[in-house]
């Protein structure tokens, strides 16, 4: 196997250069390869300064994912580490690029930082469901304090060049190239006669760790990872960076990482992790199937979604023509997309050169033939399907031959729109979540005529846009909006059998979801759900108390967030959830008229289950019918678009986890006791159930 690591000394500077692409994961060999490179430099001597550093599109971008399940490797980084900061000459680190958990802390163990300027640093291990492993809790405390790196430990939220400066754990910001500037920085230490400077010899300062400081992030990590052990887990470890030796401390850390990658939080974390990284892969494509280089986007209807769907191509470099069929609509489009990267620029997330650089990548037309020259066109218009015929029908007439038409359609026939063309094979789902700038699911839908090609175009695109691409077949509401219809609709029956709103949407955020469904509701807009089951009644069972909670909500004229009333309240100038008696008086008197009697004892363990169970059989369903390719593709569809519980690992592992078995029980328990309209189990969910098989041990018989 050829080496990752290279040795050269030039002009008393030992060099040591990482290249291991993709992004210098520090995986087992860059270990080895340091090693010998150590032995080498070590019998070589003669040098007066370390230069260690990555060749490649970024510094190492964090340890190797796929040892964590493995035997620990803790000791090994530890006595690399060790190996770098006990040189007895100044080690000088260049970072750049994505420089993430294992990644920092190889640099912290160096004696001097360099950042490039565009550098990220970032300790993401908590949304893992661990916290870094490598000696960073004890490190970093030693440089930074331990206000400053549970910070960094506990939000997981990466800092640019500028803040790691004002941090403390980077010595200078270069522009350019950062290995000349690091040799000539190891030039100026040299010349100054700069003493070495390990970070373990280093003490914490206490004022930084104060039982204040400690509370403080205690709260915050409990805020924001209720019911989770990681986040607690690192603050003790960092914490203890104050009173125990180094060599003890990282043992402490050593030992408690270790336990917390055995939780079912990080086991289910580091699923959805992997599962991400698979959904790109289609079975039965060709690798040589012809991918569209797609240089040019057109954009029908400057809606929400339209209007994100834009920034999306303009934020990857590609040019986008947004199209509506009024200037009026085409205006307040634009000027949304512009208000967005003001508030962007505002915000420093982005400057304004770069702002207006991209902005000008999106221009605008109200006459379609505007599509003429675009390598794909995103149809965004209301969701009716003879509007979307016409419109087909015209960019078929209008759009070059070989373009993709994609539509953003979240619940409508895809075969019945490819059918008006005369390029069926062109047509494909491209389903964006809101806001589509900033989301990252994308959700591929195949027609029945859909061509290899366009699909591996597809999802070639969507890494383009960095995108996770879930590639789906055509049903109602695909995937994703599919399966909420059974989880919403246990939520919306519980809101008429006399749960509280704030009941029901505590208990599943209780669980781990994002937000509660009925608070989600009010943010959407509770006629758009309304909208959507009027038009598609067709689909649903013959129940007159199905949705009827949100139908109730809007037949008062309450819209949800937008007009400050719908399952809750809201107050003026402020986003609080208020609940209200009307609401419950609006809910109470529907079920009335359904003749639905009203209870108070719903308990979480009710609300949850007839949710998620729900959830979980319409997503073996899915599975079973072919529409998804595999379980975890809907684990990360769920997990990536509608808040699912991460650290569960996506709706179907967390299924497994708790045993097919406990599902089918629970959904034969609500059948008993609510008929078998809504309760029935999945076929593929009742005979695993019953040889007592797992969804995994399943789909590794079908392959
Ligand atoms: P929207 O009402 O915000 O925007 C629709 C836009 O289409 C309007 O600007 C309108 O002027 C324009 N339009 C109407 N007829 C047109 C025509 N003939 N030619 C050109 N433009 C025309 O709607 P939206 O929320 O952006 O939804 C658009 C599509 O995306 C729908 O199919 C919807 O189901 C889907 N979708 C919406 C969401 C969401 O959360 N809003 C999420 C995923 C998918």
């Amino acid at each position: 196997m050829s080496k990752v690591a290279s040795l050269s000394i030039e002009n008393g500077i030992a060099i040591i250069e990482v290249n291991n692409p993709p992004v210098n994961t520090i995986t087992a060999q860059v270990r080895d390869d340091l090693n010998s490179v150590l032995d080498d430099l070590e019998k070589a001597g003669n040098y007066q300064a370390v230069v260690f550093l990555c060749a490649g599109k970024t510094y190492f971008s964090g340890a190797d994912i796929n040892e964590f399940s493995g035997p620990p490797k803790e000791e090994e980084y530890r006595k690399l580490f060790a190996r770098l900061e006990n040189q007895d000459v100044p080690v000088i680190t260049a970072m750049y690029g994505t420089v993430m958990g294992g990644g920092l802390e190889i640099a912290l163990a160096c004696h001097y930082r360099l950042a490039e300027s565009k550098a990220r640093f970032g300790f993401p291990e908590v949304t893992l469901g661990i916290f870094p492993g490598a000696g960073g809790t004890q490190r970093m405390p030693r440089i930074i304090g331990v206000e400053k790196t549970l910070e960094m430990v506990v939000s997981a939220r990466p800092v640019d060049a500028t803040t790691a400066k004002e941090m403390g754990f980077v010595d200078g910001i270069v522009e350019g190239d950062i290995k000349q500037a690091a040799i000539d920085y190891a030039n100026q230490l040299i010349a100054e006669g700069a003493k070495v400077r390990p970070t373990s010899k280093m003490t914490v300062d206490p004022a930084t760790g104060t039982d204040e400081i400690i509370e403080k992030f205690v709260a915050q990590a409990k805020k924001l990872y209720p019911g989770r052990q990681a986040a607690l887990s690192a603050i003790d470890v960092v914490k203890a960076s104050m009173t125990k030796s180094f060599e003890d401390g990282l043992l402490y850390e050593d030992k408690l990482v270790n336990i917390a990658k055995e939780t079912p939080e990080s086991k289910g974390a580091i699923h959805l992790f992997f599962a991400e990284r698979q959904t790109a892969k289609v079975p039965g494509l060709a690798d040589n199937v012809e991918k569209m280089d797609i240089k040019k986007a057109a954009i029908i209807g400057a809606g929400t979604m339209g209007g994100g769907i834009a920034m999306c191509f303009a934020n990857a470099g590609i040019p986008a023509t947004l199209i509506d069929v009024s200037q009026e609509g085409l205006d307040r489009g634009i000027e949304r997309i512009k208000g967005d990267y003001g508030s962007r620029v505002k915000r420093g997330r982005m400057t304004q050169e770069k702002a207006d650089a991209t902005i000008a990548l999106i221009d605008g037309a109200t006459d379609m033939s505007a599509v003429s020259d675009a390598d794909v066109v995103i149809e965004a218009v209301f969701e009716d399907m003879s509007l979307k015929q016409s419109i087909f029908k015209e960019l078929d007439a209008k759009a070059k031959p070989g373009a993709i038409l994609a539509t953003n359609t979240s619940t409508l026939d895809i075969n019945e729109i490819a059918s008006v063309t005369g390029r069926p094979d062109k047509v494909i789902g491209l389903h964006f979540f809101s806001p589509a700038n900033v989301m990252p699911l994308l959700e591929v839908v195949r027609t029945d005529s859909t061509s290899d090609s366009t699909i591996a175009s597809a999802m070639n695109l969507a890494k383009t846009l960095r995108k996770t691409p879930v590639l789906a077949k055509v049903c109602y509401g695909f995937i994703g909006n599919r399966m909420m219809e059974g989880y919403a609709r246990e939520a919306e029956f519980m809101a008429l059998e006399g749960a509280t709103p704030k009941k029901v949407d505590d208990a599943l955020q209780k669980f781990g979801m994002a937000m509660g469904i009925l608070a989600v509701f009010d943010m959407a807009g509770v006629d758009v759900g309304v909208n959507v089951h009027k038009a598609n009644a067709e689909q649903f069972p013959p129940d007159p108390a199905y949705y009827q909670a949100s139908q109730a909500i809007y037949d008062a004229g309450r819209m949800g967030q937008k007009n400050g009333k719908g399952f809750y309240l809201y107050k003026p100038g402020d986003r609080q959830r208020y609940e209200d008696p009307e609401a419950l008086e609006i809910l109470r008197k529907r079920a009335e008229e359904l003749g639905i009697e009203q209870r108070n004892d719903h308990t979480e363990e009710e609300i949850i289950e007839r949710c998620v169970y729900a959830l979980i059989n319409d997503g073996i369903k899915i599975l079973e019918e072919g529409i998804a390719l595999r379980a975890s593709d809907i684990d990360v569809v769920w997990g990536a678009g509608y808040g699912f519980a991460r650290f569960r690992g996506g709706p179907l592992y967390y299924a497994d986890t708790i045993g097919l078995k406990t599902v089918y029980d629970g959904i034969m328990k609500y059948q008993a006791k609510f008929g078998d309209m809504h309760w029935q189990p999945a076929s593929l969910l009742e005979k695993l159930a019953k040889e007592g098989k797992t969804l995994a041990q399943w789909e590794a018989e079908q392959a």
